[in-house]
């Protein structure tokens, strides 16, 4: 499977589409545990990345991640807009040293998206100063990314990692209630911070599922 960054606009649809259903939910988490800003937070950045996606549609992937990543980071705010911005400017910054130049064009396939993708999640796990079973939407990201990066090695057919990608991203999302926050603002509540997913593991596993059910619709056209 190839994906190219004129598949961008149809991604970014859905995004804001799924972030937009769920808008209220996902408040309502980030009001239980954090300050309720996540989603608006959020969509100030899916709204700015979505009008710029005729011109990052036009660049290769080095270029367009690293333009997503900076609109994300200067626009979201919050904990959240550096993280993501920093998943954007990352994964831009490993295509440019993993790869030779012109690999990763315009064209990429899913073994060499899962390499890039992890090198994205480590640097996120860098800047938050945080790793997995901390309550965040690094217990999404993290387990997601190990699905990909294994499958995507082993040859597993396409439809069954897209579909394993969103069960571990929902998995992760779920693992996220019971946990005891550790990093960002839910963890000044400490064990009162149990009970409640946290909001960036819901938007994360939304995002990704969304983009999921986009590149099921392009293998099957
Ligand atoms: P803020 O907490 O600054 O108000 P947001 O509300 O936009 O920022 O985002 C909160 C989300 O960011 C949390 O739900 C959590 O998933 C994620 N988050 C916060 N701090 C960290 C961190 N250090 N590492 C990873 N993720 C984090
Ligand atoms: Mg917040």
């Amino acid at each position: 499977m190839q994906i190219e960054p004129t598949l961008l606009t149809d991604l970014f649809k859905a995004i804001n589409n799924t972030i937009d259903i769920n808008a209220e939910e996902v408040t309502a988490l980030d009001q239980a545990i954090g300050d309720g800003d996540h989603v608006i937070n959020l969509q100030r950045g899916l709204k700015a990345l979505a009008a710029q996606s005729a011109e990052l549609a036009q660049l290769d992937w080095i270029m367009a991640w690293q333009k997503m990543g900076m609109t994300l980071m200067t626009s979201v705010g919050g904990a959240s807009g550096s993280l993501f911005g920093t998943l954007f400017v990352a994964m831009s910054k490993a295509a440019r040293e993993q790869f030779v130049i012109g690999e990763v064009g315009r064209s990429i396939n899913l073994q060499d998206f899962a390499v890039i993708f992890a090198s994205g999640v480590e640097a996120v796990k860098k800047r938050g100063k945080s790793d997995a079973g901390q309550k965040t939407m690094l217990d999404v990201l993290i387990p997601v990314a190990e699905s990909l990066r294994c499958d995507a090695s082993k040859c597993v057919v396409i439809t069954e990692v897209l579909d394993n990608v969103v069960l571990t991203a929902i998995t992760g999302m779920e693992s996220t209630k019971n946990m005891l926050a550790t990093q960002g603002r839910a963890s000044f509540l400490e064990e009162r911070s149990r009970g409640h997913i946290d909001a960036g593991a819901k938007t994360s596993q939304l995002m990704i599922c969304a983009v999921i059910e986009i590149l099921k619709e392009q293998l099957e056209s």
